[in-house]
């Protein structure tokens, strides 16, 4: 039996030093991760394709009226949060080094309703997110705000080390 159990919580914190993992996009197998250059993972044993993408797999805090704990969130309740797919996010804080750092600015204190489900696996630490609603009338997702807070700052070179040759 699974049990879920639906929540309110407000988001304490996203953990983003490792927050997403490579599939195969064909046939969504897990490829293995490398620890220093990006070859070896691309390419797909199984169905030989040599195009992978990034799924979300993030650890967040949240606190609920009775307790804080820590949760896992996975790719499709992700990307409401974050309103893009992994590929896009990790390709957008490539060319804004610093939009990383502002993403817990901006969900600080997020008020959500999360379905939470217990693992099949006994030795899984966290409860793993399966749905995500935002409370908040005026929600936006993390890639709108974040993409206004960098066009804004650009001028200032405040969210970007591009454009320093001129
Ligand atoms: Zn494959």
């Amino acid at each position: 039996m699974e049990a879920t159990e639906t929540v309110l919580c407000s988001l304490l914190a996203v953990d983003l030093t490792d927050y997403c993992y490579r599939v195969c996009s064909r046939c969504q197998r897990v490829l293995p991760s490398d620890n220093n250059g990006l070859a070896s993972s691309s390419f797909c044993k199984f169905c030989k394709s040599k195009e992978p993408k990034l799924l979300y797999r993030i650890l967040m805090s949240i606190a609920t009226d009775t307790s804080v704990k820590t949760v896992i969130c996975f790719d499709r309740a992700a990307t409401v949060l974050f309103g893009c797919s992994a590929d896009e996010f990790f390709h957008f804080t490539k060319l804004n080094p610093l939009a990383a750092s502002k993403v817990n600015q901006v969900f600080d204190g997020e008020m959500l309703r999360m379905t939470l489900t217990r693992p099949h696996n006994r030795n899984a630490q966290h409860m793993r997110v399966t749905s995500i609603v935002p409370l908040r009338s005026g929600f936006r997702p993390a890639i709108v705000t974040l993409t206004h807070i960098c066009s804004k700052n650009a001028s200032l070179g405040n969210c970007s080390t591009t454009n320093h040759s001129s």
